[in-house]
């Protein structure tokens, strides 16, 4: 191609890298990938699995790995098939540092893993025998509340041979095999930091308009929930429009002497005050709204949808009854608990109605060595207070904060204030 004077691209240096890989020859297809750069093509994903898989199914980890290096370099980011090759050619070579990392990565980088990763995944737990770290369980549960829970980094914990099962867990994220409550899976504390810090640095403005019976029931309900009172958040203009109507001045007074009411200065936007709140106070956010304005896809989906799944509660009047619909009671996703076990969630066939399947894998040596005041460290993540199993680590001692759909909003804080809604929001306080 070259010597005929045409100037290969990256669809043709792909395809020529698929021919030399699936001739064994991933030295060469490496090479082209990483010259490509003369020909100002840049690499994508596809340009370089040919190479990756050549390496990893020769069990040539070392080039494997130079590989995945390279991917980095370049900005193109490995998804689940990439990392189970490298998962497996760590395996195949006995790497238990680099297994370890790469089941991390695939934690970071999936939810549920396919089949065909999963039995990666048995494979080597199956004959994997060697004898983890000597871990201080204090610092194996600070590593945990610190990443928001669901994983520790810290390496293998426990001796001797895994169990490895297939299951389910309840309703309650119970595991049938073993009997470890899986986690609810916030973001780690930097994300918290990072996702508090680019709220803050936004702003916007947005019309909200009360519907006061149904935010005073929310506050109520939250408050006979939770012993605390949510904090509630308005711009101050609408607390001075309330206060000057008859209907709804008792309320706003009421809230104003029990000092959970919070106003935003003039000419700002509410919907950051609350937000900000809930995210760096870490508490419940009470709100229907689904937050799909495009300012908060500026926010990046990746922190905030991961964000929202454990901290929005959403309400419902049936009938005039109010419903609060909590978080769920744990995450499904990839989990290190800091007992040494992981719990893998396999992607299903599609059909809703059947069971989520996990793979249980379990040492009984770290769980005994670990597991005696595991139970001491639970809090609420879901601010139901209802924590029940010995691996709810949840960073935040939630709180809450209660909106309603483009509402006013309000916030409730325990002592002081928690969050804030948009619309209105609502904060619970911590059960701990
Ligand atoms: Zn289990």
């Amino acid at each position: 191609m070259v010597a005929n004077g045409i100037k290969p691209n990256e669809a043709s240096i792909t395809a020529v890298a698929r021919l030399a890989a699936a001739k064994g020859d991933g030295d060469y297809a490496f090479d082209l990938v990483k010259n490509m750069g003369a020909y100002n093509e840049l690499p994508r994903l596809r340009t370089y699995d040919p190479v990756l898989f050549c390496f990893c199914d020769k069990l040539e980890a070392d080039k494997a790995y130079e590989v995945e290096l390279h991917m980095e370099s370049m900005g193109v980011s490995l998804e689940e098939m990439e990392f189970a090759a490298l998962l497996k050619v760590s395996a195949g070579t006995g790497n238990e540092e680099k297994a370890y990392g790469y089941l991390q990565k695939l934690r970071k980088t999936v939810r549920c893993v396919r089949d065909e990763t999963a039995k990666i995944i048995e494979d080597w737990f199956q004959n994997f025998e060697c004898n983890g770290l000597e871990l201080d369980v204090r610092l194996v549960k600070e590593a945990v509340t610190r990443n928001g829970g669901g994983w520790h980094g810290l390496g293998w914990i426990g001796k001797g041979r895994w169990v490895v099962r297939r299951g389910n867990v309840d309703m309650g994220g119970k595991c049938f095999c073993c009997g470890e409550q899986l986690a609810c899976i916030d973001i780690d504390d930097t994300e918290t930091e990072t996702f508090a810090g680019s709220v803050a640095g936004l702003a916007m403005e947005r019309e909200v308009k009360a519907y006061f019976k149904q935010l005073d029931a929310v506050v109520k309900e939250l408050y006979s929930q939770r012993g605390n009172w949510p904090l509630i958040i308005f711009h101050n203009k609408r607390v001075r429009a309330l206060l000057e109507n008859p209907s709804h001045r008792k309320l706003i007074q009421e809230w104003i002497q029990k000092e959970v009411l919070y106003t935003t200065p003039h000419g700002s936007n509410d919907d950051w005050y609350w937000l900000y709140a809930a995210v760096k106070l870490r508490c419940l956010l009470v709100t229907n709204d689904e937050m799909r304005d495009h300012i908060f896809e500026l926010l990046g989906s990746n922190f905030f949808l991961r964000w929202k799944e454990r901290h929005q509660v959403r309400y419902t009047f049936l009938k005039g009854n109010l419903k609060l619909q909590m978080p769920g009671p744990f995450s499904v996703v990839i989990q290190e608990s800091d007992k040494g076990a992981w719990h893998v969630p396999i992607s299903g066939d599609g059909n809703e109605d059947s069971t989520q399947g996990w793979l249980c894998i379990t040492r009984p040596s770290a769980c005994g060595a670990l597991g005696e005041d595991a139970v001491s460290m639970e809090t609420s993540e879901n601010g139901h207070g209802v924590c029940n199993g010995s691996k709810l680590l949840s960073p935040c001692k939630q709180k809450c904060i209660a909106g309603c759909n483009n509402e006013p909003e309000s916030q409730d804080s325990d002592n002081k204030p928690a969050t804030m809604a948009g619309k209105r929001k609502e904060r619970s306080p911590s059960p701990s």
